[in-house]
């Protein structure tokens, strides 16, 4: 099986670090919806974020805050930050290694969430709940 990300983070394949440590690492997205545009990957290789331990997934997010913060000081456009993490491929995700996205952004950058129709209606309480009750009994 070969894995980008596993190649990046063992050396064999280049890419722009900004950080690395035992459980993982930071670099630059090739194509950057704004520069700036950083991955935060664990080096543990893990599919999904259910797949990943906990202890790489807590420092994913530790990381993805310094990169954040580091990105409002460094003097790239940044007036805003998200954090996106598409989790299977039905949520866009293209590369089969968990990876944190952090995202520069400012106003007029013409990058944009497009919402589903669904969106647009509140949902009744009574549904909130069934579906509350779904997720909350398998949480572990
Ligand atoms: P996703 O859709 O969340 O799986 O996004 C995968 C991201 O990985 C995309 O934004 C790609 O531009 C980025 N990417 C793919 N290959 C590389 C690479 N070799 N170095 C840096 N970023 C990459
Ligand atoms: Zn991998």
């Amino acid at each position: 099986m070969t894995c980008i990300f596993c190649d990046i983070l063992s050396g064999s394949a280049p890419a722009s670090f900004v950080h690395q440590d035992d459980l993982c690492a930071a670099f630059m997205d090739i194509r950057p919806i704004n520069p700036g545009h950083i991955l935060v990957v664990p080096r543990a290789h893990a599919v999904w974020l259910s797949e990943l331990d906990s202890e790489s997934t807590g420092h994913l997010f530790q990381v993805a805050q310094q990169v954040d913060s580091a990105l409002r000081s460094s003097g790239l456009r940044c007036e805003g930050v998200n954090l996106f993490l598409a989790d299977g491929r039905a949520a866009g995700q293209e590369v089969m290694h968990v990876h944190l996205h952090v995202i520069p952004r400012y106003k007029g950058d013409g990058h944009h969430l497009r919402f589903s129709p669904a969106y647009f209606t509140r949902t009744p309480e009574a549904e909130l709940a069934v579906n509350a009750g779904l997720i909350r009994s398998r949480m572990k």
